[in-house]
């Protein structure tokens, strides 16, 4: 029997819809980031220097900054940590580099941002975590100090709520209210609950006592990937702040990578988050860069931002023998990174270029053409040929020991074609 064909709607592009949030400014000198509303998401990052030490901050948050950091936060926890806060920023200042700080403080800001006004000055943005403002009366107090410091100077905040350092008060508030319930939530639904309200009810206060909304951003911070999911989904529905999306002490290596990957992914598909961080330890002799590489490798792999050409290589398998294709990859990707700082000026869009280094004949030719640029090896039992195709067309067969430096020649032709005619073409 036959079976009527039916026409089959279109399938869509799983392209996110941004959720509504306001628009942050976060301005140093001539610089504004703008996070929220239509902005792209941004990256953002922390220095693990300490801060009294005015050289190595100023240096690391330059080297954030140029690998991509658009926000760089530094501890501010102690008075000499103040005082040299407005010192890093006229090194940065001096260096060229015009990232906005932003200062994290825990239990003493109140005092810190009154008591050192270069430094309340210098910052961008301040961090403040409503479960480290101080207890009872004095919570009100001194986090009224630290609204009334970024009034006075005209600077936003973000309101950083960690499950680590959840407000006592209003967490036990919660689980006796929990416990006159019928049905009583579990635990774990007290303290998703305690996140929301302690990062609202916060930014409320705030914006009573003067903050422009816009100007109050939200995190609510937690370690694990699900319970992530479920508060910011929640923040997001009940709030129209622009959000500080990122895992507290994601951990290290391939599982902080992966934690963060999972949890960002999914809220960011959503149409969650505004600007995030991945919070890596970074491993022993690992640089401090690594997540701002992470973020942005995020952000790259789900289409919300370009930063650099992507390199699609295949995983190998038994049909090829030789690393060859795994060296070529790799040093494609290493030449295309190190060579972006000076490329991003010269050649512009040139963060869209796609290469493809691939193993075999199987895939290779095809995902070679599917690339701006691409090179299919042979594998094991093909003949000694690699087919190199540009914009889709076989254009050579390379052959030999210089492949890697052929390819890379004809990359780096390909670039100066496409993407310098257009500064030419504008001068
Ligand atoms: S392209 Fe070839 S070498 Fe690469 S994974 Fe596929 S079959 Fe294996």
């Amino acid at each position: 029997m036959d079976l009527p064909v039916q026409a089959a709607p279109p399938i869509a592009p799983a392209v996110p819809q941004r959720h509504k949030t306001r628009q942050a400014r976060i301005v140093w000198g001539e610089n504004v980031v703008t996070v929220g509303g239509d902005a792209p998401v941004r990256i953002q990052s922390m220095t693990n220097t300490d801060t009294q030490d005015t050289e190595a901050t100023a240096r690391q948050v330059e080297e954030l900054a140029s690998a991509g950091s658009e926000l760089v936060r530094i501890t501010v926890n102690t008075p000499e940590a103040a005082a040299q806060v407005a010192s890093i920023r006229e090194r940065l200042d001096r260096a060229g580099c015009s990232v906005p700080l932003i200062g994290d403080f825990h239990y003493n800001g109140h005092k810190l941002l009154t008591q050192y006004p270069a430094c309340a000055e210098a910052l961008s943005k301040y961090r403040i975590n409503p479960g480290n403002v101080g207890r009872g009366a004095k919570h009100d107090t001194q986090f009224g100090l630290m609204i009334e410091a970024a009034l006075k100077w005209g600077k936003p905040v973000r309101i950083g709520v960690n499950w680590g350092s959840l407000d006592q008060d209003l967490l036990t508030g919660l689980m006796n209210e929990n416990a006159t319930r019928t049905a009583p939530w579990s635990s774990r639904q007290v303290m998703y609950e305690a996140l929301v309200q302690s990062a609202t009810g916060s930014a409320e206060q705030a914006v009573r006592w003067g903050m422009d909304p816009a100007q109050v951003l939200l995190s609510c911070k937690v370690s694990g990937v699900r319970d992530l999911i479920a508060v910011y989904r929640e923040l997001a529905r009940r709030s129209d702040y622009p959000l500080h999306l990122g895992l507290t002490e994601a951990g290290m290596g391939t599982k902080g990578t992966v934690a963060s990957t999972a949890a960002l992914a999914i809220l960011l598909q959503e149409g969650i988050g505004d600007t995030i961080r991945v919070s890596l330890t970074p491993q022993p002799g690992e640089a401090r860069t690594q997540e701002v590489v992470v973020a942005a490798e995020i952000l790259q792999a789900l289409g919300l931002r370009l930063f650099a050409p992507s390199v699609t290589a295949c995983p190998g398998c038994g049909r090829t023998t030789s690393t060859v294709f795994q060296a070529l990859a790799k040093a494609i990707d290493d030449h295309l990174r190190a060579r972006m700082p000076a490329w991003r000026a010269r050649y512009p869009g040139v963060e869209a270029l796609r290469v493809a280094v691939m193993g075999c004949v199987v895939n290779g030719p095809g995902e070679s053409k599917h690339a701006d640029v691409g090179i299919s090896l042979p594998g094991t039992g093909e003949a000694p040929a690699a087919p190199v195709y540009v914009d889709g067309q076989h254009t050579v067969t390379l052959r030999g020991d210089h492949i890697a430096d052929e390819f890379h020649a004809i990359v780096e032709r390909y670039i100066e074609q496409r993407f310098g005619s257009k500064v030419k073409t504008e001068a």
